[in-house]
């Protein structure tokens, strides 16, 4: 056996669950097509991701949030669902949660860069993670034995238990013949990050505006001018998205600025622009043969609910303590009991919000009129239901 674990993608769930597994006695390989120093220092991506107060738990745990420059910590107090040009919002408040935010935005290639350093000093702590870049899964086959898996360089590699973690399009999830429930929405998300004129007040929006869906993601102000700043996320059919990436940067804060109905004053474009096709994806099994998804390879979820990465490190958590614990009890840290514990649990964890997410965006970007009037008179019964409002709130905290 080459190593007891393989992890396909060092992506944010990769790293973390190298990390999580780290010091408990097993040997784990990390294999990833990227060069080391994309990972050692990753480009801005434009996302923002939200997490949760529990996340930002799980990841103290791992020595990933201790990382974090609290300027780039941004706090998330409220979120406010609007609907068409009306003023009107259903606010999720902080105070609704026993915190005083609902969670916290960080922008993904810091966590990145953070999971790889807390990756670097585990190895240097217990030497007992291999780093393989510049090299993917290309082929793999299991059996009750061994996984045994084919990198494109023609390497091959043995151990027992192989996970992926290589993204919501898994190719080693795919080698696996594990067939996946795929929804794509025929849109396209642009998002950056851009100051405007009016304060956003630490609350994050989901607007869906009649023919477009936007998001504000309220981040820390401007270092260099002190502006107010936020991540923008606007959704729209493809062939709409893609002028727009490479449109001259007055024309686009105009744009945004008309899209936003001038809520925020002036616009402007401060990062790159970057696109990102909506697809939503949930394997039919989570669990094979000595093998397990996890990250987005286990759920790709929509972003609307700002879940990916947060049912990401939920799932690691739980599977990396499955393996810690059959390792130390002397069991086969890839036996079939405790996989499918893991895919149980993962399952009840994510997949009502998946089909939820589904039914939600489907009634919010269908612009009938009956459809129109009944996504108005739910954001406004909503907002009546305090029930329901304290539910949304311990979904973005976390909560259990
Ligand atoms: C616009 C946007 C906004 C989002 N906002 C939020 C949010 O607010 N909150 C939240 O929780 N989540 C959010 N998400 C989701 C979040 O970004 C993902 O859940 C998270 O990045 C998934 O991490 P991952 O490691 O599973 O996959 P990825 O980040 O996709 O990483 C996969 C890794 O696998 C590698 N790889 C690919 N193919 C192979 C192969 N054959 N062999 C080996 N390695 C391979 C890739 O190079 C990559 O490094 C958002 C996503 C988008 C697009």
């Amino acid at each position: 056996m080459d190593y007891d674990i393989l992890i396909s993608g060092a992506g944010p769930a990769g790293l973390c669950l190298a990390r999580a597994l780290s010091g408990s006695g097993l040997s784990i390989a990390l294999i990833e097509p990227q060069p080391e120093p994309a990972l050692q220092d990753p480009a801005f991506d434009g996302r923002e991701i939200a997490l949760t107060q529990h996340s930002a738990q799980l990841l103290r745990r791992l020595g990933v949030w201790e990382r974090f420059d609290p300027a780039d910590l941004s706090p998330l107090r409220d979120a406010r669902v609007l609907n068409g040009a009306s003023p009107f919002a259903m606010v999720i408040g902080h105070q609704l949660s026993r915190h005083a935010e609902l969670g916290w935005l960080v922008s993904n290639h810091l966590i990145r860069r953070a999971a790889y350093a807390a990756v670097a000093e585990a190895r240097s702590t217990h030497g007992d993670i291999t780093l393989i870049t510049g090299d993917s899964v290309n082929g793999v086959h299991t059996d009750r034995d061994l996984a045994q898996v084919r990198l494109a360089s023609g390497r091959e590699l043995r151990a027992r238990l192989l996970v992926a973690a290589d993204s919501r399009f898994s190719a080693t999830r795919r080698a696996m013949g594990i067939a996946a429930d795929l929804h794509d929405f025929g849109r396209s998300m642009l998002v950056c990050v851009m100051t405007h004129d009016a304060p956003h007040d630490h609350a994050a929006w989901e607007w869906f505006d009649h023919g477009q869906t936007l998001a504000l993601l309220p981040m820390n102000p401007d270092p260099a001018s002190g502006q107010h700043r936020s991540s923008v996320v606007l959704t729209l059919p493809s062939q709409e998205i893609d002028p727009m990436l490479t449109q001259p940067a007055a024309d686009f804060n105009r744009a945004m600025a008309e899209r936003f109905h001038q809520r925020l004053g002036a616009m402007q474009l401060l990062s790159t622009r970057h696109v990102y096709p909506l697809v939503a994806v949930y394997p039919r099994q989570l669990v094979a043969t000595r093998f397990a998804c996890v990250g987005d390879a286990a759920v790709g979820m929509h972003p609307v609910t700002a879940h990916g990465f947060n049912f990401g490190l939920l799932g690691l958590d739980n599977l990396a303590g499955l393996v810690r614990a059959a390792h130390a009890s002397g069991r086969d840290i890839a036996n079939p009991a405790d996989l499918a514990r893991y895919e149980q649990t993962h399952r009840r964890a994510t997949r009502p919000l998946y089909l939820a997410t589904q039914f939600i965006t489907r009634l919010y970007t269908d612009e009938t009129p009956p459809a129109r009037l009944l996504r108005s008179a739910a954001l406004r019964l909503g907002e009546r239901f305090t029930p329901f409002k304290r539910a949304v709130a311990a979904s973005l905290t976390g909560a259990h």
